[in-house]
């Protein structure tokens, strides 16, 4: 008999053998570039094996499937013994479905349910970080709802005054070297963004520009431009006699 591959099936009639057949692994060459002989037929290019008939083929399949499908039923089986034990679950699942608002209270609540569907326990700790994750990200959710009906739409026009609140501050690059950007919540509930005016850089310390103004109130007179697809959001250009009061913090 030739070499061949995998278990010696020769007393096994369910089994017929396969003689001679073109290495897959090297494609017949018998050798790998860079690496020498084919491990698989040795480097003969050839590949010998014992293989199933058909018939036989056909019961490992089907005692395959059913193997699967008792596996299946058994996870099931535990997956809803485990929602049954723990009515929260269900909760929690409608409360991740239901909000996007906090990636890390997703993943968190997520691995606890998974955890706890697969016959696991939680930590106290865990189970504490999880609803304090969770009260934080549905207080953020009812936060962004409640701004977003109080939205107005912004006031546009030459030579508008601008009072309010600096909620973000961040420095862009430019090809002119870059500048600080400033968005304005105005007390007219709209969003204002555009370059900081020079006399509010100017009141903080060198350093200190994006804490200290994050948060500060200013007030200025600029062109105000809406736009295209929100109308609670604008632009402002040109800003001038601009004043800012910083937060305690920010002092
Ligand atoms: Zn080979």
């Amino acid at each position: 008999m030739a070499r061949f591959h995998g278990k010696d099936y020769s007393n096994n009639p369910n089994y017929r053998f396969v003689a001679n057949e073109t290495c897959t692994k090297c494609d017949g060459s018998g050798q790998f570039l860079h690496h020498g002989a084919c491990f698989r037929c040795d480097g003969t290019g050839a590949h010998s094996y014992y293989t199933p008939t058909d018939e036989w083929a056909a019961v490992l399949a089907e005692r395959r499937a059913k193997r699967n499908a008792r596996k299946r039923a058994k996870r099931d089986a535990a997956y809803a013994a485990a929602l049954a034990a723990n009515p929260w679950l269900t909760g929690l699942a409608l409360f991740l479905n239901a909000t996007t608002a906090d990636d890390w209270a997703q993943r968190l609540g997520w691995a606890v349910f998974e955890r706890v569907t697969n016959g696991k326990t939680v930590s106290n700790n865990q189970a504490a970080a999880l609803l304090k994750c969770a009260l934080r990200s549905r207080a953020w959710h009812e936060r962004r709802v409640a701004e977003a009906k109080a939205a107005r739409p912004v006031v546009v026009g030459k030579g508008i005054v601008i009072t309010g609140e600096i909620v973000s501050i961040k420095w862009r690059d430019s090809d002119w070297g870059g500048d600080y950007k400033i968005t304005v919540k105005d007390d007219r509930n709209f969003r204002v963004w555009g370059t900081a005016p020079r006399a509010i850089l100017d009141a903080v310390a060198v350093g200190t520009i994006e804490a200290a103004l994050k948060g500060a109130r200013v007030e200025f007179t600029a062109n105000v431009t809406a736009s295209d697809d929100d109308e609670t959001f604008g632009f402002f250009k040109r800003p001038r006699k601009a004043s800012v009061t910083l937060t305690a913090e920010g002092k």
